[in-house]
């Protein structure tokens, strides 16, 4: 194992990331275990956010390294564009039985990004094979994140993350988002606030006719773009208006799947069906790429009345990688054996109440929190946003505990799989770099 400082870091052109700021300043980690990072210097890192929202049963659980160990000498690739091996069906059985049979099918992709483009294809090639190739358009939300795809960026709701890019996808409308500080703050759970807010989706059926609108997609929780939860009654009320108008509403549950919510899926824990589930990283709890879209029963049937042909256009050379799935199929196991979701619904009040233990620290202007995800807003330092959350990363960084932001939002989403002892430790060296941030 190499644990030592590379030669050198200029090569790497690295995603998301300050490149210059973080050559400057570099933060490497060479190993992992359980709730633990370690750094090149051989410091402990507390993982705050399961690495980035993907570990949900810790890291290097050994039943999911001997799998891919095991897989990687017997079946290193196989395609499954006109075959297939035996573990990518496995797999898609146990997926279906996770989901409590609720879905029917599943469509494997390498990451989010991808799982949201195709989940979009799938809606409007869905309307075309049922003679309504009229629903194109698509609608997302304001301050949604579903990828970097050309797809996602389009439905997406990040500014900064869509303004270089030309003029992405045609027909695409946008919810208001529902982040309201002044009437939510410090929220538990779903805040009371903002339930009208799904009405919006009535006045943009009504401006262009139901009969151009393919699918809604929605974050049920959103993550990247600082925890964002619906207002009590929200999503609901989005179901209810989708299926009045026959338009399809995909959930994007790349972060909030695999119990981030303590539930399976948050549509399990909000009690509403989408038509399809788009997920990734704690599917394989992050040990290898892979992303997947769940689809209704009747979606996929919609294809199966085609012609005899391929019914769907559409695949990557990775669907269904063999590492990805027999690392989705130890996941599944250690999910059931140590029962992840329970823990994580035992511990969750703790959690909770340890959050919200940092109100009145200096600069924190709201707290909310669901399941096992927390956003901790900083008032922004005036003229640079983002100042004052970032130099909390990277203070916390060296005081030995990960957490993640995104604009002045500190964003947490621990393992599932975390105890007590490391609550303790993340909120109590969390508290500490507040009180001593400028
Ligand atoms: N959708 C959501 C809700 C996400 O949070 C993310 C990533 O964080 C994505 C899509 C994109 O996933 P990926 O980075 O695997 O492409």
């Amino acid at each position: 194992m190499n644990e030592s400082k590379p030669q050198s870091m200029s090569s790497f052109w690295m995603p998301f990331t300050n490149n210059r700021d973080f050559k400057a300043h570099p933060r490497l980690l060479v190993s992992a275990e359980g709730m633990y990072y370690k750094d090149v210097d051989g410091n402990a890192i507390l993982d705050g956010t399961a690495g980035l929202w993907c570990v949900p049963c810790g890291h290097a659980q050994p039943k999911i390294v001997a799998a891919v160990s095991e897989m990687v000498g017997q079946l290193d690739f196989a395609p499954t564009f006109q075959m297939g091996h035996p573990a990518a069906f496995d797999l898609a059985e146990q997926l279906m039985e996770y989901t409590d049979h609720k879905f029917g099918h599943v469509f494997y992709t390498n990451s989010g990004s991808e799982a949201v483009d195709t989940a979009l294809k799938i809606a409007l090639a869905y309307h075309k094979a049922r003679g309504e190739g009229g629903r194109t358009r698509l609608i997302g939300r304001e301050r949604g994140y579903h990828g970097v795809g050309f797809g996602g960026l389009s439905v997406g709701g990040i500014g900064p993350n869509r303004k270089n890019f030309g003029p992405l996808l045609p027909g695409v409308d946008h919810l208001p988002h529902t982040h309201n500080l002044l009437k939510n703050a410090f929220s538990r759970g779903e805040p009371d606030f903002g339930v009208e807010l799904a009405d919006e989706l009535e006045r943009i059926v009504a401006l262009h006719d139901p009969s151009t609108i393919a699918a809604v997609i929605i974050e049920p929780v959103s993550g990247s773009t600082g925890v964002l939860v619906p207002p009590k009654g929200y999503l609901k009320r989005l179901r209810e208006i989708t299926s009045k108008h026959g338009i399809l509403l995909i959930f994007d549950e790349v972060i909030t799947g695999f119990g981030r919510l303590t539930t399976p899926f948050a549509a399990d824990y909000f009690d509403v069906e989408p038509d399809m589930i788009t997920t990734a990283k704690g599917i394989t709890n992050g040990t290898v790429p892979m992303g997947a879209v769940f689809s209704k029963q009747f979606i996929h049937d919609a294809f199966m009345d085609a012609p005899p042909g391929i019914e769907l256009a559409h695949g990557y050379t990775y669907s269904g990688h063999p590492l990805a799935c027999a690392a989705g199929l130890a996941t599944l196991e250690v999910f059931k054996e140590q029962g992840v979701l329970e823990n994580a619904k035992a511990i969750q009040p703790y959690w909770e109440d340890a959050v919200h233990s940092l109100r009145g620290l200096p600069h924190v202007i709201d707290i909310r929190t669901i399941g096992l995800v927390a956003g901790i807003e900083l008032e922004p330092i005036a003229g640079k946003p983002g100042a004052r959350a970032f130099a909390a990363f990277k203070k916390a960084f060296a005081d030995g505990i990960l957490i993640r932001v995104t604009g002045d939002i500190i964003a947490l989403s621990p393992p599932l799989v975390l105890e007590k002892k490391h609550i303790d430790e993340l909120f109590g060296k969390l508290a500490d770099v507040l009180r001593n941030l400028d």
